[in-house]
């Protein structure tokens, strides 16, 4: 088991740069997640790492050795792809045996190693059936014991819940998370879906046209989000443009003008110009209320009712609406589609971009 580094690895196709300037370690152990939209070069760095793909330039690490040139069977590497990739004629336990065959592992050792494999992705009672007949969320767990039991240095999963149902994405995602613990193995996991990288990683790298933008844990990802774009992928964000005007003074405080209010922000660096705060909409408070404070009003257009929580569209002027979310409540405390509601914004939680949105200015 080792850590990857990738140092300055560019990956072309023509004259396309699938990956650019790759330059990070996955630490030993980490569940690390490699997170964006389609086209954003995800696969492409796992298969970099797999050995399927060689990179142009720079190089990748496995520990301190340089492995740029050792050819995919010598990576020690167990593998799960979006489309099971079981055989479909033998059973799931030949299934399971076939890397160990491979490698010339004795019948007694195979058959110990195989079941307990088996055991791991609960599905020892199924062990001589075969998969044809056998539910997706089975057969993926199939392809996990047969990548787990060959005891990879790394295993790499692409989108490997894609196929499967939103329940059983669900349970089967934890199920991962729980074998990549008990083995604590090196994983990377590839995906498009931000819900799932949250749920099941160490650290994430949000990806976008093939530049990493952030690798940080779920928490400061969603928390701290580094630009725009992260902002806008993880979870939900209202972007509010607003006039930043640097006070001065020695603190690097600046006045913010939100709305026709105007709040003091200290600031990461100088800067005056135009400037995108951007809210998570359950940071924002709404009440019926005046607040004691400084607050906005708006109005409520429309309220969307799911049960563990409430979602409102609140216009605060003619061409600014935001998203608002609060916590299950008492009936009778919901808001109601026309009400005129004082919003506190909370901007103490909020990020504040400079105009490009590419940096954090607080
Ligand atoms: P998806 O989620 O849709 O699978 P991805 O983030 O995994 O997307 P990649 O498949 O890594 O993205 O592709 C990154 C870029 O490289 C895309 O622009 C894609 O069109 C291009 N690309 C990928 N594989 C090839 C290939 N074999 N030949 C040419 N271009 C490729």
């Amino acid at each position: 088991m080792s850590a990857i580094v990738f140092d300055h690895v560019n990956k072309y196709f023509g004259n396309a740069r699938a990956v650019d300037d790759a330059h990070f370690k996955i630490e030993e152990g980490e569940f690390f997640t490699l997170l964006g939209p389609s086209g954003c070069g995800k696969t492409t760095l796992l298969r970099t790492i797999a050995g399927f793909y060689r990179q142009e330039e720079g190089n990748l690490y496995f520990g301190s050795d340089i492995i740029n040139d050792v050819p995919t069977h010598e990576r020690n590497i167990g593998m799960v792809f979006q489309n099971y990739a079981i055989f479909p004629h033998m059973t799931v336990f030949e299934n399971v045996c076939y890397g160990l065959k491979a490698r010339k592992v004795p019948k007694d050792e195979m058959r110990a190693r195989a079941l307990e494999a088996l055991e791991m992705v609960e599905l020892s009672h199924l062990k001589d059936r075969v998969p044809s007949n056998m539910s997706g969320g089975q057969q993926q767990r199939i392809a996990l014991a047969r990548a787990i039991v060959i005891r990879p240095g790394l295993l790499l999963m692409d989108e490997p819940l894609s196929n499967l149902d939103a329940k059983l994405r669900v349970k089967m995602r934890s199920d991962i998370r729980r074998v990549q613990k008990e083995l604590n193995i090196t994983t990377v996991y590839v995906t498009h879906d931000q819900e799932e990288a949250l749920a099941v990683s160490d650290r994430i790298a949000v990806l976008n046209e093939g530049r990493i933008q952030q690798i940080a844990t779920p928490a400061e990802i969603y928390a701290y989000p580094q630009n725009r774009f992260v902002a806008n992928f993880i979870g939900t964000s209202n972007f509010i443009t607003v006039s930043v005007q640097m006070s001065g003074n020695e603190a690097g405080e600046a006045r913010v003008g939100v709305l026709g209010t105007e709040v003091t922000l200290p600031l990461a660096r100088a800067y005056s110009g135009e400037g995108v705060l951007s809210l998570r909409p359950e940071w924002i408070k709404l009440s019926t209320d005046r607040p004691a404070g400084p607050s906005l009003t708006g109005t409520v257009e429309t309220v969307t009712y799911l049960g563990e929580k409430t979602v409102y569209d609140v216009r605060l002027s003619a061409d600014t609406t935001i998203q608002v979310q609060e916590h299950a409540l008492e009936p009778d405390q919901a808001k109601h589609s026309g009400q005129m509601i004082y919003i506190d914004l909370r901007l103490e939680k909020a990020t504040l971009f400079d105009g490009s949105g590419e940096e954090v200015l607080y």
